[in-house]
């Protein structure tokens, strides 16, 4: 399979290159070439499936041209070694609970894919030289990708992450690692982090010295294996109900927008999906372009739902260059809403109550959205897409009783902090990159 940049300035590139690279130069995303429809057998049978069984069906469609068969049954088998199970929480809404993996959050099916695969092609190469993985993170992506990559020879990851701004349990997940793992403390906002990041790869002298890779869902390898789960949450409630299943909802909790657009793109593989809910704080871009038919990037503001603090959502070239760039298409698609952070609070606190159900307050925000804005014949699936003891502050305040915190993150928090404070002035960045 061949890709080609959102720009359309850079055409066939392979799988390889697109996941070494990144970001495309011309700035632009890569994009598979084709969006294979799978056969409607698969469809039929999906409830007897496993997680790996439906995830390699899926994979292969994406990359079974790129990577030989066993290898890839490997990494996907490898990475998906959590179950992603389909929760009943409330009347017609079920949450998708994609926080059973090391890091507790739905980035580690990304990152866990991304590394093994970046992890085989260097092995592939035979060249011995570093590679290195710059990644920004308002919280989750940091951890899921250094914990992918960690220990994983010839290469080093690099997290950004925005001083002060992300949970003290998120930051001892990338911060405690050591190893071929340094995060970076920025002094700026997640904006700041991923504008760093970005400069990075389109600096001519930075890139003729260094190899550098980009782990952000921008990497094709880390947004595309995010389907696999949609395909998941759609068998699992095909068991439950098959009338459910044909009126399908997915509510996806929206920061750069990566998951939504994976969703998507399990649409138009086949996948039967009525409609999308893009849910956001009051990070609300995405829902103004619904509104508007504009697309207005702003500056981030700070929300307790802080993985989705995105004032330009990286993705958003993707979900355009799928619809052709008609806002009509996409309008019809995918709606949006927009919650306030005591909305979000009082959503949390009242599902907890009513249902004994505890969200985390990215989840929230999806679940809110489907109690808006579900039709009664709907059935809707949000993304639980981090567990409530990552935010534990938070959440603990809102129900006002203690949440019990899992052995896993209980694990991260023994370690030491160790990190690299930096300003988010570019020239300072390349400074400290051209040293190492
Ligand atoms: C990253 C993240 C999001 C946003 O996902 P995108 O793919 O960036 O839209 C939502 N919730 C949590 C918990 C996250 O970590």
């Amino acid at each position: 399979m061949k890709y080609y940049s959102t720009n359309k300035r850079v055409t066939g590139v392979s799988l390889q290159d697109a996941v070494v690279k990144g970001l495309a130069e011309d700035k632009g995303l890569f994009m598979p070439n084709s969006i294979k429809v799978l056969p409607q057998s698969f469809f039929d049978t999906i409830e007897n499936l496993s997680f790996q069984e439906i995830a390699y069906t899926v994979a292969d469609a994406f990359f079974g041209e790129d990577v030989e068969a066993a290898a890839l049954k490997e990494i996907v088998y490898d990475t998906l070694n959590f179950d992603v199970p389909l929760v009943h929480v409330n009347d017609n809404i079920y949450s998708l609970e994609l926080y059973h993996g090391p890091t507790l959050a739905f980035k580690d099916v990304g990152g866990r894919f991304m590394s093994r695969l970046l992890g085989y092609f260097i092995q592939k190469q035979g060249d011995d030289t570093k590679v290195n993985v710059l990644v920004a993170t308002s919280g989750d992506t940091g951890s899921a990708v250094a914990n992918g990559f960690l220990g994983v020879k010839g290469i080093h990851v690099y997290v950004l992450y925005p001083k002060g701004l992300v949970s003290p349990i998120q930051e001892c997940q990338f911060t405690t690692l050591g190893q071929n793992i340094t995060a970076l403390e920025v002094d700026g906002t997640f904006d700041d982090c991923q504008a760093l990041v970005k400069s990075a790869f389109m600096d001519e002298e930075l890139n003729a010295k260094l190899k550098l890779t980009s782990a952000n869902s921008i990497n094709v390898a880390r947004f595309l294996p995010q389907s696999f789960y949609y395909f998941y949450a759609y068998a699992q409630l095909k068991k439950i109900s098959k009338t459910a299943a044909e009126n399908m909802v997915m509510c996806v909790p929206s920061g750069n927008f990566g998951n939504i657009t994976a969703g998507l793109f399990g649409k138009q593989m086949g996948l039967p999906v009525k409609r999308f809910i893009a849910a956001n704080n009051r990070n609300d871009i995405f829902l103004q372009y619904l509104q508007t038919g504009d697309y207005k990037p702003r500056p981030s503001v700070s929300t307790i739902a802080n993985a989705m603090d995105v004032g330009d959502p990286s993705n958003f070239a993707r979900v355009l260059d799928l619809y052709g760039g008609e806002h009509a298409a996409i309008a019809s698609e995918i709606s949006g809403v927009s919650y306030t952070d005591e909305q979000i609070a009082e959503t949390l606190k009242s599902c907890f109550a009513a249902t004994n159900y505890l969200l985390d307050p990215h989840g929230a925000v999806g679940y809110g959205a489907l109690q808006e804005k579900l039709e009664a014949n709907e059935t809707g699936i949000f993304m639980e897409t981090a567990h409530p003891a990552k935010f534990l502050e938070t959440v603990e305040k809102i129900i006002g009783s203690k949440v019990e915190i899992p052995e896993k993150l209980q694990e991260f928090m023994k370690g030491t902090k160790q990190s690299l404070e930096l300003s988010k002035d570019f020239e300072t960045f390349k400074k400290y990159l051209l040293s190492l």
